[in-house]
């Protein structure tokens, strides 16, 4: 793997990635198979998680975590989707949810929950999407309305990852509905016996099964109004926007980690596999298609670090992470798929390793923003 050429991988954070990767592959990868089949994770693999740092390891030391930077954070997405073990829904926990904590929360809620986020015993979700509103967030209909010291909130969330274990979830809600983007705010939702809270199905998917992707419903919850996310309403949408960067490089650097780990997957395949009485690899098609595939993922590579760079610089604009996670994921299904089509009938069992990534890949273009919205928001730069 080239990752050592990236500049921000220093030589702290390539330690960090050795530690990572045998962590995944001692504590992940055995029970991928398993969790595939229960459509969640053990509990337990949060806790061992926390205790090897790879929680929150971007949020300050202070708050129970990891005191790195997002370099961190980077190296958890591009190795958990590179070893195929993307059940654990840490990305979502620690670069999202804990960040929007971090950035956002008063003091006292970033102590309440942080070090517990840190240490698993926390799991964290972020519920945006509802069933009538994905890509146009402004039209979500879930509401809080303030009552005394409380928020009531009503409404229903779908596709939210961790949904079934979270324990703690910034809930998208509009808190006046005539104010448009003004009247969205976030509220922090602590899960434990919270009456009117339920859990619906978890969802069915074609890959990243092990993935709790879940319903929710609100119905008349009570929460304290100190569970706001920060100290005034309607900041909601400015706090999603300010955000979604950060989690669209999150998206980007998974989409890298596959395509490199497909590429290499291939390449080993092809070598071994023979046709007319050759190596698959010394036909001119095959070359050919993996030169392309190669350039490609050592292009997507380039782009990268040079985001990565500007995102530990302060200075990644929303439509340069928009243009990562549109190109990355686009150029991992297309890497994919060409080296699934050069495993012919074995690239479509799922034993092989390039059927999983296959089958994880294609969300990539789906979620975190659609890449249409993607290119939305490119596109007004012009
Ligand atoms: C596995 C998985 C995990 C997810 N996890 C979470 C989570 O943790 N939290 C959460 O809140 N959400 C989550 N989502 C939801 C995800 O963010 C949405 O599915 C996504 O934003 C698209 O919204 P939608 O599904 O409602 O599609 P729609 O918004 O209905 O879009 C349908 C199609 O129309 C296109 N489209 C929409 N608007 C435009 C436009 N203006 N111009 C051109 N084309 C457009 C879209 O690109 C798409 O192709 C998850 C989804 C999946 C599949």
């Amino acid at each position: 793997m080239p990752t050592s050429q990236s500049p921000w991988i220093t030589e702290e954070v390539l330690m960090f990635q050795d530690a990572i990767r045998k962590f995944i592959e001692r504590e992940l990868v055995p029970h991928e198979d398993r969790w595939w089949k229960q459509q969640h994770v053990d509990r337990e693999a949060w806790h061992k998680a926390g205790e090897v740092g790879m929680l929150c390891a971007s949020i300050p030391e202070e708050y129970g975590g990891g005191g790195g930077s997002f370099a961190h954070e980077a190296i958890i997405a591009y190795e958990q989707s590179r070893a195929m073990a993307t059940s654990l829904g840490t990305n979502v926990h620690s670069a999202i949810v804990a960040h929007y904590i971090l950035r956002y929360g008063t003091e006292a809620q970033k102590r309440r929950w942080l070090p517990k986020m840190a240490r698993g015993e926390m799991v964290g979700a972020i519920a945006m999407s509802e069933p009538g509103a994905g890509s146009d967030l402004k039209s979500v209909k879930t509401r809080a309305v303030r009552e005394g010291g409380h928020y009531v909130i009503n409404g229903s969330k779908t596709f939210i990852s961790n949904g079934l274990l979270a324990d703690l979830i910034c809930v998208v809600v509009k808190t006046d509905p005539d104010k448009g983007a003004k009247g969205v705010s976030i509220v922090v939702v602590e899960t434990a016996g919270l009456e009117g809270f339920r859990r619906g199905r978890v969802l069915e998917k074609i890959g990243q099964k092990g993935q709790d992707t879940a319903e929710l419903f609100f119905d008349n919850v009570r929460v304290p109004c100190d569970s706001l996310l920060g100290d005034e309403e309607g900041r909601g949408f400015y706090q999603l926007m300010q955000q979604l960067p950060q989690e669209r490089m999150v998206i980007a650097l998974g989409a890298l980690g596959a395509m490199e780990r497909a590429l290499e997957e291939t390449v080993a395949y092809v070598r071994d596999r023979r046709v007319f009485g050759a190596s698959l690899l010394d036909m001119q098609n095959t070359r050919f298609k993996l030169a392309e595939c190669k350039t490609h993922a050592t292009v997507a590579r380039a782009f990268v670090d040079d985001c990565m760079a500007k995102v530990l610089d302060g200075e990644l604009s929303p439509e340069t992470a928009a243009m990562a996670k549109w190109w990355c994921t686009q150029k991992s299904c297309e890497i994919i798929d060409e080296c699934l089509q050069l495993h012919g009938g074995y690239g479509y069992m799922v034993e092989y390793p390039i059927a999983r990534l296959y089958v994880n890949a294609r969300v990539g273009k789906i979620y975190g923003g659609s890449n249409e919205i993607m290119k939305e928001l490119i596109a007004r730069t012009l």
